[in-house]
C-alpha cells in the first residue's frame, strides 16, 4: 500500500523549467533582482489582483519584513491557530504577541474580542487567513480604523483568493504569501508582500538587500531576504498551471465533503459563496462524544492505513514549548479545543479521488454507537 502524505508538491515538466533557466547560464545573473524576478513579479501581481508585490526568500520573512517596513513597536493582536511562523515573526521583530480567541465557524480571529484586547501598547492587528478560509476583513478593518491600527495579514494560505472578486491582497495595509513547496502555490521557497502604498515598496526593497540605497550607502539595517532567480523561475512555470492544480483540489473538496459533511460529530468548516477558494486545506473537526473517536485516535488509525493527515494546528502557538511560562496562561477555550479535535486531511492537486474514498472509508470506520 501506498503511503499518502498530508501534501505533495505541483511541479512543472522537468522541459519547461529547464527552458526558463537556460538563459542564466549566459547572463551569470542568479539572484538579485534579475529578469526572472522581474517577470514572476509582474505575473503575480496581475494574478493576484494587486498594486504591488514585493518577491522575497520566504513566507516568513514576508512576514518580518512587513512589520518592520509598517515600524511597527508595542504589542500586535493576533491569533494563536496559526503555523508557528506567525507567532515566531511577531517576537523576532521585538513585539509582544497579544493573542486573540477565533472563530468556531472558520478558525479566523474572532473581530468581536479585539476591542477588548487594546491597549495604548497596541500597534497592529494580525490575522490569519488559516486554510484559505477569509477573515472577517470588514469587521477587523473598522476596529483597526477607530482605534488607528495596522493591519497585517497572514495570507500564507490564501494564494490567488478572493473576497467579492478582490484579490485579498488588497485588504489590511500588507498581506504575506508563502509560495512554500508545501503550499497551493510555490517557487521551492518564496513569498511575497503585496502592498498599497510605494513609500512601502521602496522600504521592502531596502529591507530585503542589507539596507543598500546605493553603492556606497546603507542607510538602514536590512536583512537578506531576496528570492533568487531559479526560484522565480519556478514560480513561473507554477504559475501556468495554477488554475488547472486549483480546479483538481475542487474535485477532491467535493468528494471529501460527499462522504463526511452532515456525518453526526464532524464538523466542516462552510463553504462561504463570496470566497474564490484555493481549496489549500481539508481541516476536520471530530466531536468525540458524538462521533464516538478523538482525533488523535483516527490519526493513529489512518497512520496504520498508510495516510498521513496533520494536526494543523496543534498546538496553538501560545503554547508552544518556546513560549513556556509566557503566553500559555492565556484563555483561549475555542483555539483550545479546535486544535485539540481537528485533523488536516491529504490535499493536493494529483491526490486520486479513490484515494480521498479510501481515507473517508477509514474514518468513517471509526465511528461508533450513534
Ligand atoms: C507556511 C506558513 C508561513 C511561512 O511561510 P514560509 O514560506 O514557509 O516561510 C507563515 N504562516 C503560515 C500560516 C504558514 O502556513
Amino acid at each position: 500500500m501506498d503511503k499518502i502524505l498530508v501534501t505533495r508538491p505541483s511541479m512543472p515538466p522537468i522541459d519547461e523549467y529547464i527552458s526558463e533557466i537556460q538563459e542564466l547560464w549566459e547572463s551569470r545573473w542568479l539572484t538579485n533582482m534579475g529578469s526572472k524576478h522581474r517577470k514572476l513579479q509582474g505575473k503575480l501581481e496581475s494574478y493576484l489582483g494587486v498594486d504591488h508585490i514585493e518577491l522575497l526568500v520566504n513566507g516568513h520573512m514576508a512576514l518580518e519584513l512587513g512589520m518592520q517596513a509598517l515600524n511597527l513597536q508595542g504589542e500586535v493582536i493576533t491569533t494563536p491557530f496559526t503555523f508557528a511562523s506567525t507567532t515566531h515573526a511577531i517576537v523576532r521583530s521585538g513585539l509582544e504577541p497579544v493573542f486573540c480567541d477565533i472563530c468556531r465557524d472558520n478558525f479566523t480571529l474572532d473581530a468581536d474580542l479585539i476591542e477588548d484586547l487594546i491597549t495604548e501598547k497596541t500597534c497592529a492587528i494580525l490575522p490569519v487567513h488559516v486554510y484559505g478560509n477569509i477573515c472577517k476583513v470588514d469587521k477587523i478593518q473598522k476596529v483597526a480604523d477607530k482605534y488607528g491600527l495596522k493591519v497585517i495579514y497572514d495570507a500564507a494560505h490564501a494564494f490567488g483568493e478572493r473576497y467579492d472578486e478582490i484579490g485579498i491582497g488588497n485588504f489590511g495595509d500588507i498581506s504575506c504569501f508563502s509560495f512554500h513547496a508545501t503550499k497551493v502555490y510555490n517557487s521551492i521557497e518564496g513569498g511575497a508582500v503585496s502592498y498599497k502604498s510605494s513609500a512601502l515598496g521602496a522600504r521592502l526593497r531596502k529591507l530585503k538587500d542589507f539596507g543598500i540605497s546605493g553603492p556606497e550607502e546603507v542607510c538602514e539595517v536590512g536583512t537578506n531576504a531576496k528570492m533568487n532567480e531559479f526560484a522565480a523561475a519556478m514560480g513561473i512555470c507554477n504559475l501556468r498551471y495554477i488554475d488547472a492544480e486549483v480546479g483538481k483540489r475542487r474535485e477532491i473538496d467535493e468528494r471529501y465533503r460527499y462522504w463526511l459533511d452532515g456525518i453526526h460529530g464532524i464538523y466542516l468548516s462552510p463553504k462561504n459563496e463570496r470566497v474564490k477558494s484555493n481549496y489549500a486545506y481539508f481541516p476536520v473537526v471530530f466531536d468525540k462524544e458524538k462521533f464516538g473517536c478523538n482525533r488523535d485516535e483516527i490519526y493513529n488509525e489512518l497512520k496504520k492505513n498508510g495516510v498521513f493527515a496533520r494536526k494543523y494546528f496543534y498546538p496553538a502557538t501560545n503554547t508552544l514549548e518556546c513560549f513556556h511560562g509566557k503566553y500559555d496562561k492565556v484563555k483561549l477555550p475555542v483555539a483550545l479545543e479546535i486544535s485539540q479535535k481537528v485533523l488536516t486531511l491529504p490535499l493536493y492537486a494529483d491526490l486520486p479521488l479513490t484515494d480521498v474514498d479510501r481515507i473517508c472509508s477509514v474514518i468513517l470506520q471509526c465511528r461508533k454507537g450513534e
